[in-house]
């Protein structure tokens, strides 16, 4: 895994020789997460301190469109950046991906992106996350939105794993509670996912097993006591298990409960983490039909039953749209050319399956 982790307080000032050797940085964001945070404020002191220069790009929407990366990799090639810097959630970081294809690759076409043979490597990246979820930050993988579509394809490039991910909690401080448990629940499906993946190895089961206790763990203690959410070590251990999310699934990728969840965010406007979680259980209780033992190895590292998490997630996410026919149909016509229906102990084969799963859990 070529990105170095940087993991702990004050990393980013600490670490300001890194940018040393960049002169023109684009920094690709969103409206609010880079400035509430603080973490764009340490950016611009530390490229200040080595003479670096610095444009920012705060136009990036929740579920990244493809255009609007394109358009940041238009401005970073001619601003002739030689650093793409992504600040925020999994948003920003994705469209700092992609941003740093096109910026190298000025002549594509926007969905050449998907079409590798490809002119250029991308420009370096650096990745710093204000969310604890999606572990972007170390992988090489960008979610983004196709324009007019509602549906997301997944850009997965070699080059495109950051250089150096910042890792420091109290970039998160300023994430609300409602964001918070849903990124972390985000996380929490990457580690599950991850661990009855068939790519799954030794190194990458322990690290998702930690991560999905860990995540558990610190949320259903932290619940018992007010504003625990902005606990230092609340927030130290979420980011932890997300950073052990985002190194599981680099092994990976994610199962089914991802390409079904992105559904129920574009139609109810669910935040990802939580879209994902409504599937969990069930995923859970399928796997569990194909490899007990490796399901019962999950509740048995928890310390809950498949029921007991499903009913835990339910109480976070709290879902309870009930979508029509016509809505269950056109969500399986965009879900089911994923291949993370495959990427399981349970493997799912037909649309038809799909379609029974939606019906069973949301309808
Ligand atoms: P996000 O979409 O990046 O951000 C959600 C919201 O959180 C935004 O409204 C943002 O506010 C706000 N926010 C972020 N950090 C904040 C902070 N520190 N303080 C206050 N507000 C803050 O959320 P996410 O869940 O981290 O990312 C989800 C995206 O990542 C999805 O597109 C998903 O598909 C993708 N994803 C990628 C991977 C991967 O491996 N690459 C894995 C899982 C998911 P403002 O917009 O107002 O700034
Ligand atoms: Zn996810």
């Amino acid at each position: 895994m070529p990105t170095k982790i940087i993991f702990g307080d004050d990393c980013v000032s600490k670490n300001a020789a890194l940018f040393k050797q960049y002169r023109k940085i684009f920094i690709v964001t969103d409206k609010n997460s880079a400035k509430l945070s603080g973490a764009l404020d340490d950016v611009l002191t530390a490229a200040n301190n080595n003479n670096a220069e610095c444009m920012i790009f705060d136009e990036v929407n929740e579920n990244p469109l493809l255009s609007v990366c394109f358009d940041a990799g238009k401005k970073a090639h001619a601003f002739k950046a030689d650093l793409i810097i992504g600040i925020g959630g999994g948003s920003p970081l994705d469209a700092a991906k992609a941003t740093a294809f096109f910026a190298s690759n000025p002549n594509v076409k926007m969905m050449d992106i998907y079409t590798p043979p490809y002119e250029n490597i991308s420009l370096p990246i650096f990745a710093i996350p204000t969310t604890a979820g999606t572990g972007s930050e170390v992988n090489p993988y960008a979610i983004l939105t196709l324009d007019g579509k509602d549906q997301k394809k997944t850009f997965n490039y070699i080059h495109s794993y950051p250089q150096a991910a910042f890792l420091d909690w109290k970039y998160m401080k300023s994430l609300p509670e409602k964001m918070t448990l849903s990124t972390a629940v985000d996380a929490f499906c990457h580690c599950v996912e991850s661990y009855l993946s068939p790519k799954a190895s030794p190194i990458s089961k322990t690290i998702a097993a930690d991560g999905f206790k860990i995540i558990f763990d610190t949320i259903k203690s932290a619940k018992k006591s007010e504003g625990y959410i902005f606990d230092a070590e609340i927030r130290r251990n979420l980011l932890l298990g997300s950073l052990y999310g985002g190194l599981a699934i680099n092994c990976t990728g994610t199962g089914f409960p991802h390409p079904m969840g992105y559904n129920l965010t574009f139609e109810y406007r669910l935040p990802h983490g939580f879209a994902c979680a409504v599937f969990l259980g069930e995923y859970l209780r399928l796997n569990s039909k194909a490899n007990f033992v490796m399901v019962k190895e999950i509740t048995d590292r928890i310390g809950a039953s498949i029921e007991e998490i499903d009913a835990w997630l339910y109480d976070l996410h709290g879902f309870r749209d009930k979508p029509s026919g016509d809505t269950i149909e056109m969500f399986v016509e965009k879900a089911k050319s994923a291949a993370n229906f495959k990427n399981s102990q349970y493997i799912i084969e037909s649309a038809e399956e799909i379609k029974e799963i939606y019906k069973r859990i949301i309808c």
